[in-house]
């Protein structure tokens, strides 16, 4: 199988929330992908329920797109700690935490109505929580956001 870098952090040496470069990928064309590891919640201790985070992934594929240039996607992790983003070129760290910050800013004083939201636009249009989405946002911002490095598992 495949080596996958994710599995490859040590979830026990972070602290969330935080902002982590995951991943940098050069196309056969010159053109530079990265992936970004946007964590909401302290891994294994404390995860969103998944209304809630389908919610902030609705408002932050649009905020982000605000805030940051050339953003490819953004994307819910399974384990519900966080968001993966994938963005065209590298911008520096601090530029994305701030970008994610403004973002997160957003979300919490968002208004009622949620994009994309209704069966036309959504694979589960009944599954969402706003007023958590924008309590989860104030939440991250009081803890504040760090750039994370990545610390490798020893094996
Ligand atoms: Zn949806």
């Amino acid at each position: 199988m495949a080596k996958v870098e994710s599995f490859d952090l040590d979830h026990t040496r972070v602290r969330a929330p935080y902002v982590r470069i995951a991943g940098v990928k050069h196309t056969p064309k010159g053109d530079t992908i990265t992936k970004y590891d946007l964590r909401l919640t302290q891994p294994n201790q404390e995860a969103i329920d998944s209304a809630t985070l389908h919610t902030l992934e609705h408002l932050l594929a649009g905020y982000l797109r605000d805030h940051l240039e050339n953003v490819l996607d953004v994307s819910p992790m399974g384990c519900r700690t966080g968001m993966y983003m994938a963005v065209i070129a590298e911008p520096a760290p601090d530029d994305v935490r701030a970008a994610f910050e403004k973002s997160l800013e957003n979300v919490a004083q968002h208004g009622e109505k949620i994009p994309g939201v209704s069966e036309l636009e959504c694979g589960n249009y009944r599954d969402h929580d706003l007023q958590n989405a924008r309590a989860v946002a104030r939440k991250v911002l009081d803890q504040g956001l760090i750039v994370q490095e990545t610390i490798n598992i020893q094996r």
